[in-house]
């Protein structure tokens, strides 16, 4: 019996050339690597040969896909529990039903069912696009136990319940699918951190008296700050970052004022200017602290330093121009950088409020009409940019980030759940691709409120009348009595 030669190309992975291990799947076109037999078997679609929408693994000579009939030799992969055409985990069941199974059992309330509140919760988890991520995720431990102190009442099922446990960040996942499931209403994650994170950040000031005042500034007037911006739009993570910074800076004032021996009820002038000679810069964060605790007669009335910190020099209409034109014809940015720079170079949009669009909409006939949400009416948007940012939709935008979460309708998807990406994320992208995204958006404002009366680029563009109008009065435009709609005046 002569034994089968293994050629040095065999050991490779037909598909991304890398090297397989022992046991990898062999299909007719040689080696399968596992990364590459999991993408093929979570890729679904029409298939070249048949034209049926199924799963399509299999890939034809003029790199089509082709489902396992017409590729032939590739296996059957249909599941035997729920007849879905996936991968299997276990004996022909797929990845969506083993899945099921398994956090069933996490949920069950006791009885050996399912805990009722939990169903939509069990429902949205299970049918995941991507089971793996997943599995992998419900198979650890501490999530497990989050699951059950859930399901068996341990903790209340709310977002106070949700606090009480750990690790935080397994918690806020957990969290943000039982807020997109419906389960728990909605509340920002950022806020939620915020709480969550507060008593330790308090905890570290050593002076009870201290402790004391902080703890006061932080829930009354930080907290209701955060709490009535969250309802408006969704908080960025830098708003922790920056409550935190806050805070931290005004443990420091406190402590260095008791090393000047001093309180903070004593403080006199000399000590502010002497704390913001020291340095400037980090030390503005305090200013928020100082003006509540004048406005809370916890100390005497003073003169705060202002301390500037942006750099007010605009960009020229040339250069923004020069610009747009590098957004529409050169492919030199990524495209997300490209559409986010063309919404801030046409429309003016700040780097936050681009984390919040959704996708556009855009007619079913032709000429295809794309439009933008940007505020009332929606604006249309224009070629090429609209065959640009189409293209972006189709085809770069990120989708399903990690695997698991379901598609959004985020024009930008962040990492978390049905979340958008931080401004803080997009606005690094775009500065790196070197799009000055403040002073690019000040110039198209200028430039468009000298093109339309400020009231009506404010209605479509989303911005208060106000500050359009004061854009105009700066950039000398003669718009400023137009009112849309009255014509009269
Ligand atoms: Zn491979
Ligand atoms: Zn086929
Ligand atoms: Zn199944």
């Amino acid at each position: 019996m002569s034994r089968t030669r293994v050629r040095v190309e065999d050991l490779f992975c037909a598909r991304c050339r890398r090297p397989v291990r022992i046991g990898a799947a062999h299909w007719p076109e040689g080696y399968i690597c596992a990364s590459c037999r999991d993408h093929a078997l979570e890729t679904y679609g029409r298939c070249a040969g048949c034209g049926i929408d199924r799963l399509t693994p299999g890939i034809a000579p003029d790199g089509g896909r082709w489902c396992t009939d017409c590729a032939g030799g590739l296996g059957d992969f249909f599941c035997e529990r729920c007849g879905r055409e996936a991968a299997r985990y276990r004996r022909g069941v797929c990845g969506n039903c083993v899945l099921a199974e398994r956090l069933g059992g996490f949920l069950d309330d006791g009885t050996g069912r399912i805990r009722g509140e939990l169903v939509p919760f069990h429902d949205e988890v299970r049918n995941v696009p991507r089971p793996k991520g997943m599995l992998t995720w419900v198979g650890k431990p501490h999530v497990q136990q989050i699951l059950q102190a859930l399901a068996q009442g341990q903790v209340p099922l709310s977002h106070e319940g949700l606090g009480t446990l750990s690790p935080w960040r397994s918690v806020a996942y957990v969290r943000d699918l039982l807020m997109h499931s419906g389960v728990l209403p909605h509340r920002d994650r950022h806020l939620l951190l915020f709480e969550r994170r507060l008593p330790e950040w308090l905890d570290v000031v050593e002076n009870p008296e201290h402790r004391t005042l902080l703890h006061r500034f932080a829930t009354w007037r930080m907290l209701r700050k955060l709490r009535t911006a969250a309802d408006k739009q969704a908080l960025g993570a830098g708003v922790v970052t920056s409550a935190r910074a806050q805070l931290s800076q005004a443990a420091a004032f406190l402590a260095w004022l008791a090393e000047r021996g001093r309180t903070i009820d004593g403080c006199t002038q000399a000590d502010l200017y002497a704390w913001y000679a020291e340095n400037a810069i980090s030390r503005r964060h305090v200013q928020p602290f100082l003006r509540w605790s004048m406005d809370h007669h916890a100390m005497p009335r003073l003169k705060v330093p202002t301390v500037r910190t942006e750099n007010p020099a605009p960009i020229s209409q040339h250069r923004r121009i020069a610009l747009i034109r590098k957004v529409m014809i050169s492919d030199e940015l990524p495209p997300m950088e490209r559409v986010a720079a063309g919404l801030i170079l046409l429309y003016a949009q700040p780097v936050r409020r681009l984390a919040r669009l959704t996708i556009p909409t855009a007619s079913s006939t032709k000429p295809i009409k794309v439009a933008l949400r940007l505020g009332d009416p929606p604006t249309p948007v224009p070629e090429p940019f609209a065959d640009i940012l189409l293209n972006y939709i189709h085809t770069a935008r990120p989708n399903r980030p990690n695997g698991t979460a379901p598609a959004s309708d985020w024009l930008f998807p962040g990492r978390g759940t049905g979340q958008p990406m931080d401004p803080a994320s997009l606005g690094r992208r775009l500065s790196v691709a070197g799009i000055p995204t403040l002073h690019g958006r000040t110039a198209t404002l200028q430039q468009l409120v000298l093109q339309a009366p400020p009231s009506v680029v404010a209605g479509m563009l989303g911005y208060h009348a106000v500050h359009t109008e004061a854009v105009a009065a700066q950039a000398g435009g003669t718009w400023k009595k137009y009112a849309p709609g009255d014509h009269t005046r």
